[in-house]
């Protein structure tokens, strides 16, 4: 058996007339920037986030930039970031001039240890992002309390969470300001980049859609030096007609993950953890063992698609070499990206296709 480590089709399948015939009405309208399908999306999403404002924008770095923009964090700010998270979350840290403070992860969650926090908080600190990674949410009761001591801002790096729960909470109103991705294998995925911010912060929210939009509350009238990353009218359609879908698919993704939690018992298979306060999307299904190069020959061998979610740690990559890390300086990071390795995950993954994802693990010696 070949089980990829993911497949669009079966979720592409399901909607794809509906898909085909929202083509169609977009593109005899003619109105492809900024119409009724963003708008409507906007009020869908922010409902589903329990929250009362989105803005759509071009990309989830884009939502991350734009919320630190927002609030004007720039040159000569600090803000924290996990050092254990995809490398977006610190560019859109750097791309403002503001520098990323990298905190270790609980090895548990593999999410920020939020009780490292206020070790690295100076007085240049502005904001904490908090990522919720491979689809769990971070400790945000933790972080909002550590926050509010220090007049922090918590954004929500929320890029693989739709729908995730803590303590009964959706993931997009859980601090600050949220920023979410749209990236096609996101659990909610446009077809082509897309992403948006979430937020209460009414203020907040009318400067960053001014930001994203040339910087201009009025046409032809700029208020800020913005830029342009705006949610396309064809993308937000489409994502209109998946969001209908997206509790459907993050339960397809929980039956998946709960056969592998019960199933995988290889003694070298470190299972993934799930926090008491938290419900879990599976954004990403991930493992760890030591011997994993060694697996991943392996799987390769027998038909199991896998991916590293990821293989080189932030502080360890070319492009932060200016911040002057070495090896060894967040180990739990370094320890993290060594061992770990995605399973599949994607929706409609039959059950002899999950179980032999299982089998084949369990027959690893
Ligand atoms: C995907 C992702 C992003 C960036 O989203 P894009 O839409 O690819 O720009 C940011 N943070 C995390 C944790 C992500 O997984």
């Amino acid at each position: 058996m070949n089980v990829p480590f993911v497949s669009f089709e079966p979720m592409h399948k399901e909607i794809e007339s509906e898909i085909v015939d929202k083509f169609k009405e977009v593109y005899n309208k003619n109105w492809f920037i900024q119409g009724d399908e963003v708008k409507k999306f906007e009020e869908e999403f922010a409902a589903f986030c329990d929250a009362k404002y989105c803005i759509g924008c071009g990309n989830g770095l884009d939502a991350l930039y734009l919320i630190l923009r927002g609030y004007d964090i720039g040159v000569g700010d600090e803000v924290i970031v996990p050092s254990n998270t995809y490398i977006a979350t610190a560019l859109a840290v750097s791309y403002t001039g503001a520098k990323p403070v990298f905190v270790e992860p609980d090895l548990n969650t593999c999410n920020i240890n939020s009780d490292l926090i206020e070790k690295v908080i100076t007085d240049k600190t502005k904001a904490i992002m908090a990522v919720h990674l491979y689809g769990q949410p971070a400790d945000i009761d933790r972080i909002n309390d550590i926050a509010q001591k220090y007049n922090l801002k918590v954004i929500e790096d929320s890029a693989q969470a739709h729908g995730a729960l803590y303590k009964g909470r959706k993931t997009g109103s859980l601090g600050d300001a949220a920023g979410f991705s749209f990236y096609p294998g996101k659990n909610l995925g446009a077809l082509g980049d897309a992403g948006a911010v979430v937020t209460n912060d009414k203020e907040l929210a009318d400067k960053i859609r001014a930001i994203a939009n040339y910087g201009s509350d009025k046409k032809y009238h700029h208020i800020y030096k913005g830029t342009n990353s705006r949610l396309d009218e064809i993308q937000a359609a489409f994502l209109r007609i998946k969001l209908k879908n997206l509790g459907k698919w993050n339960e397809d993704r929980i039956r998946i993950a709960q056969k592998y939690l019960e199933g995988i018992n290889n003694p070298k298979i470190i299972k993934p953890n799930i926090a008491g306060y938290a419900k879990c999307v599976w954004h990403l299904f991930v493992i760890r063992t030591e011997k994993r190069d060694d697996f991943v020959r392996y799987l390769n061998d027998t038909g199991v698609g896998t991916t590293i979610h990821y293989p080189i740690p932030m502080h360890m990559q070319d492009a932060y070499a200016d911040l002057g890390y070495k090896k060894e300086d967040f180990p739990m990071a370094e320890q993290i990206s060594d061992e770990v390795l995605s399973l599949p995950m994607w929706y409609g993954m039959k059950d002899e296709e999950v179980q032999y994802v299982i089998n084949t693990i369990n027959n690893w010696e």
